[in-house]
């Protein structure tokens, strides 16, 4: 723990540098690492952050990469293939809310250490676009494939097809279509991507994020989830961050890019989701709009940062797992 003086010098500081104002920051908390690093040096204990509830099971299937013997991004694209599987998930994969014509379309993308990165978006019929979103950084030159594209590379590649939309999610759909009408409403099974970040136990980063969007979006509609900068991004001199919520707020200010730019310019994870979601709250009206950031920095520090209450994650070093509610502003 920082000295209270040291702290506050460090935060006048990085507001100088963020020309934001200082007392601001001293609210962004960045979650200590009990067994964190000497001041820059990697971390290289297996470190994985995951939004919301599912996270849990993304980290344990990431831990179980990792110990043997994957890298982060095995962990991160396997992570969240499982909950791309689990058909109760409303807002990913297998089970995932439709669009209003009732047709689930997926996106999802991935980033490596060496900053190579890979996406597919209003992706229809396939269960993991997470794995696609892989086999189109590895395979191509390409980073982003959409629409019947991406479906036709992920069958040449061998995924198999499958009916996305399950009776549960039909169902609700029809009851949907008696109104019609369209509020995103905060934290509510329209929005609970999941974005998973992780460092391997050789220090390497890397990130996944994967989602069936708003529910009942528009047709054709693409959020932030496999736009790299906005739902996601990784640069392993820096960190990594990933956003979850309105995707069309994420965009407009680049969230993830900026959050990793401004731990570029010294903040720490914290102070940069915190002004992130500030720089969204400043640009537009935010009653009915959720946004949640997630990130850490090489030495294993974490933080995350929300615009209104609800949005939690899941930390793991190691084995050791905790869900965390972030901070929100409101
Ligand atoms: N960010 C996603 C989107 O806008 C939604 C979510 O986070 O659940 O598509």
């Amino acid at each position: 723990m920082l000295p209270r003086r040291t702290f506050l010098r460090r935060a006048a500081a990085m507001a100088a540098i963020l020309g934001v104002d200082p007392t601001r920051l001293l609210r962004a908390k960045t979650a200590p690492l009990s067994a964190a690093p000497m001041k820059g040096e990697r971390f290289k204990g297996g470190h994985m952050l995951a939004t919301w509830n599912h996270g849990l099971v993304s980290n344990a299937e990431g831990w179980r990469q990792m110990q043997q013997g994957g890298s982060a991004l095995d962990a991160v694209v396997e992570g969240t293939a499982v909950v791309e599987s689990d058909p109760t998930g409303t807002s990913v994969g297998l089970g995932g809310r439709p669009d209003r014509s009732g047709r689930v379309t997926l996106d999802a993308c991935v980033m490596n250490a060496e900053g190579h990165a890979g996406g597919v978006c209003f992706l229809e019929d396939i269960e993991h676009p997470v794995r696609v979103a892989r086999a189109v950084m590895e395979d191509t030159p390409h980073v982003l494939l959409a629409g019947d594209g991406a479906r036709d590379f992920a069958l040449a590649k061998g995924f198999e097809a499958c009916n996305l939309l399950t009776e549960d999610s039909r169902k609700a759909w029809e009851e949907w279509r008696q109104s019609a009408q369209y509020h995103p409403i905060i934290n509510v099974e329209n929005h609970d991507t999941i974005g998973m970040i992780a460092q391997d136990l050789d220090g390497r980063l890397a990130g996944a994020c994967t989602t069936s969007g708003l529910a009942y979006k528009l047709r054709g509609r693409v959020g932030d989830s496999p736009i790299i900068g906005a739902g996601l991004f990784v640069d392993d001199e820096v960190g990594a961050c990933t956003a979850t919520g309105l995707g069309e707020a994420v965009m407009k200010t680049l969230g993830s890019f900026l959050v990793v730019e401004l731990m570029r310019q010294g903040a720490s994870p914290a102070e940069a989701c915190l002004e992130a979601v500030e720089r969204i709250s400043r640009k537009m009206p935010v009653d009915d709009l959720q946004v949640g950031y997630l990130a850490m920095d090489t030495q294993g520090n974490a933080g995350a940062q929300s615009i209104h209450g609800g949005f939690n994650y899941a930390r793991s070093v190691g084995d050791q797992t905790e869900l965390i509610d972030a901070p929100s502003l409101r």
